[in-house]
Protein backbone atom coordinates (compact mmCIF):
# COMPACT_ATOMS: atom_id res chain seq x y z
CA UNK A 1 0.00 0.00 0.00
CA UNK A 2 1.32 3.88 -0.88
CA UNK A 3 1.53 5.95 1.71
CA UNK A 4 -0.58 8.81 1.75
CA UNK A 5 1.39 11.63 2.91
CA UNK A 6 -1.18 14.82 2.21
CA UNK A 7 -4.93 15.39 1.62
CA UNK A 8 -4.20 15.33 -2.37
CA UNK A 9 -2.81 12.08 -2.14
CA UNK A 10 -5.93 10.66 -0.32
CA UNK A 11 -8.02 12.44 -2.86
CA UNK A 12 -6.51 10.63 -5.86
CA UNK A 13 -6.66 7.33 -4.15
CA UNK A 14 -10.54 7.90 -3.91
CA UNK A 15 -11.24 8.86 -7.43
CA UNK A 16 -9.14 5.85 -8.48
CA UNK A 17 -11.26 3.73 -6.45
CA UNK A 18 -14.03 5.56 -8.22
CA UNK A 19 -12.35 5.02 -11.37
CA UNK A 20 -12.22 1.31 -10.48
CA UNK A 21 -15.38 1.12 -9.81
CA UNK A 22 -17.01 3.08 -12.75
CA UNK A 23 -14.93 1.04 -15.22
CA UNK A 24 -16.11 -2.37 -13.24
CA UNK A 25 -20.19 -1.10 -14.02
CA UNK A 26 -19.10 -0.50 -17.49
CA UNK A 27 -19.10 -4.57 -17.84
CA UNK A 28 -21.72 -5.52 -15.09
CA UNK A 29 -24.88 -2.57 -16.15
CA UNK A 30 -25.01 -4.34 -19.78
CA UNK A 31 -25.62 -7.67 -17.86
CA UNK A 32 -28.14 -6.43 -15.37
CA UNK A 33 -30.22 -4.43 -18.83
CA UNK A 34 -30.56 -7.79 -20.24
CA UNK A 35 -31.22 -9.71 -17.08
CA UNK A 36 -34.16 -7.03 -16.58
CA UNK A 37 -37.52 -7.62 -17.85
CA UNK A 38 -39.44 -4.77 -16.83
CA UNK A 39 -38.79 -2.24 -19.97
CA UNK A 40 -38.32 0.62 -18.27
CA UNK A 41 -35.95 -1.05 -15.56
CA UNK A 42 -34.48 -2.37 -18.71
CA UNK A 43 -34.31 0.90 -19.91
CA UNK A 44 -33.21 2.61 -17.23
CA UNK A 45 -29.97 0.19 -16.92
CA UNK A 46 -29.06 1.54 -20.31
CA UNK A 47 -29.32 4.86 -19.76
CA UNK A 48 -27.31 4.44 -16.61
CA UNK A 49 -24.35 2.61 -18.56
CA UNK A 50 -24.36 5.68 -21.73
CA UNK A 51 -23.95 7.78 -17.89
CA UNK A 52 -21.44 5.99 -16.28
CA UNK A 53 -19.12 6.03 -19.55
CA UNK A 54 -19.80 9.57 -19.39
CA UNK A 55 -18.85 9.66 -15.27
CA UNK A 56 -15.78 7.45 -16.29
CA UNK A 57 -14.41 10.46 -18.83
CA UNK A 58 -15.34 12.91 -16.14
CA UNK A 59 -12.66 11.53 -14.08
CA UNK A 60 -10.07 10.70 -16.39
CA UNK A 61 -10.45 14.76 -16.94
CA UNK A 62 -9.94 15.41 -13.31
CA UNK A 63 -7.06 13.07 -13.55
CA UNK A 64 -5.34 14.54 -16.68
CA UNK A 65 -5.73 17.69 -15.12
CA UNK A 66 -4.11 16.76 -11.76
CA UNK A 67 -1.20 14.99 -14.28
CA UNK A 68 -1.88 11.34 -12.85
CA UNK A 69 -2.95 8.45 -14.04
CA UNK A 70 -5.89 6.49 -13.22
CA UNK A 71 -4.79 3.22 -12.55
CA UNK A 72 -3.37 1.38 -9.64
CA UNK A 73 -6.18 0.77 -7.21
CA UNK A 74 -9.24 -1.84 -7.57
CA UNK A 75 -12.37 -1.05 -6.02
CA UNK A 76 -13.02 -4.74 -3.89
CA UNK A 77 -16.57 -3.07 -2.71
CA UNK A 78 -17.53 -2.31 -6.47
CA UNK A 79 -16.22 -6.39 -7.26
CA UNK A 80 -18.26 -7.53 -4.22
CA UNK A 81 -21.44 -5.45 -5.06
CA UNK A 82 -21.04 -7.08 -8.64
CA UNK A 83 -20.89 -10.11 -7.38
CA UNK A 84 -24.03 -10.15 -5.49
CA UNK A 85 -25.46 -8.93 -9.00
CA UNK A 86 -24.34 -11.43 -10.59
CA UNK A 87 -25.91 -14.28 -8.01
CA UNK A 88 -29.47 -12.13 -8.73
CA UNK A 89 -28.89 -12.37 -12.13
CA UNK A 90 -28.54 -16.03 -12.23
CA UNK A 91 -31.29 -16.93 -9.31
CA UNK A 92 -34.51 -18.45 -10.68
CA UNK A 93 -37.02 -16.50 -10.03
CA UNK A 94 -40.63 -15.08 -11.00
CA UNK A 95 -39.42 -12.14 -13.67
CA UNK A 96 -41.22 -9.24 -11.32
CA UNK A 97 -39.31 -10.70 -8.62
CA UNK A 98 -35.91 -11.03 -10.03
CA UNK A 99 -36.43 -7.23 -11.08
CA UNK A 100 -37.31 -6.12 -7.47
CA UNK A 101 -33.77 -8.36 -7.18
CA UNK A 102 -32.03 -6.35 -9.90
CA UNK A 103 -33.06 -3.34 -7.75
CA UNK A 104 -31.93 -4.81 -4.91
CA UNK A 105 -28.62 -4.79 -5.92
CA UNK A 106 -28.58 -1.77 -7.98
CA UNK A 107 -29.39 0.72 -4.89
CA UNK A 108 -26.52 -1.01 -3.28
CA UNK A 109 -24.30 0.15 -6.21
CA UNK A 110 -25.77 4.34 -6.64
CA UNK A 111 -25.59 4.31 -2.87
CA UNK A 112 -21.64 3.50 -2.62
CA UNK A 113 -21.24 5.81 -5.88
CA UNK A 114 -23.11 8.73 -3.88
CA UNK A 115 -21.01 8.10 -0.76
CA UNK A 116 -17.76 8.08 -2.69
CA UNK A 117 -18.38 11.59 -5.17
CA UNK A 118 -19.88 12.53 -1.72
CA UNK A 119 -16.43 12.16 -0.34
CA UNK A 120 -14.15 13.73 -3.19
CA UNK A 121 -16.30 16.61 -3.88
CA UNK A 122 -15.85 17.73 -0.33
CA UNK A 123 -11.72 16.93 -0.69
CA UNK A 124 -11.81 19.09 -4.38
CA UNK A 125 -13.77 21.75 -2.46
CA UNK A 126 -11.58 22.13 0.77
CA UNK A 127 -8.34 21.73 -1.59
CA UNK A 128 -9.72 24.76 -3.41
CA UNK A 129 -10.32 22.64 -7.20
CA UNK A 130 -13.51 24.44 -7.96
CA UNK A 131 -13.85 22.69 -11.72
CA UNK A 132 -13.15 19.16 -10.13
CA UNK A 133 -15.91 20.14 -7.53
CA UNK A 134 -18.15 21.43 -10.45
CA UNK A 135 -17.56 18.03 -12.34
CA UNK A 136 -18.06 15.91 -9.40
CA UNK A 137 -21.09 17.05 -8.45
CA UNK A 138 -22.93 16.24 -12.10
CA UNK A 139 -21.92 12.80 -11.27
CA UNK A 140 -23.23 12.98 -8.07
CA UNK A 141 -26.30 14.39 -8.86
CA UNK A 142 -27.37 11.34 -11.73
CA UNK A 143 -26.33 8.89 -9.07
CA UNK A 144 -28.76 10.00 -6.92
CA UNK A 145 -31.45 10.52 -9.41
CA UNK A 146 -30.25 7.22 -10.59
CA UNK A 147 -30.96 6.00 -7.12
CA UNK A 148 -34.55 7.52 -6.75
CA UNK A 149 -35.63 6.39 -10.39
CA UNK A 150 -34.86 3.12 -8.88
CA UNK A 151 -36.99 3.92 -6.01
CA UNK A 152 -39.74 4.99 -7.95
CA UNK A 153 -39.71 2.01 -10.05
CA UNK A 154 -39.90 -0.16 -7.49
CA UNK A 155 -43.06 0.57 -6.54
CA UNK A 156 -44.39 -0.70 -9.74
CA UNK A 157 -42.50 -3.52 -9.77
CA UNK A 158 -43.16 -4.44 -5.88
CA UNK A 159 -46.61 -4.82 -6.93
CA UNK A 160 -45.72 -6.97 -9.83
CA UNK A 161 -43.84 -9.22 -7.48
CA UNK A 162 -45.89 -9.24 -4.76
CA UNK A 163 -48.92 -10.83 -7.52
CA UNK A 164 -46.33 -13.33 -8.43
FE1 LIG B 1 -21.42 5.93 -11.65
FE1 LIG C 1 -14.10 1.18 -3.31
FE1 LIG D 1 -24.31 4.89 -10.84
Amino acid sequence: MTALNELKDLYVEQLRDLHSAETQLLTALPRMEAAATDPQLKAGFHLHLEQTQQQVNRLESIFADLGVSPGGHVCKAMQGLIAEGAEMIGTQAPPAVKDAGLIACAQRVEHYEIAGYGTVARYAQVLGLQQHLETLRATEVEEKQTDTKLTELSDTINQAALRG
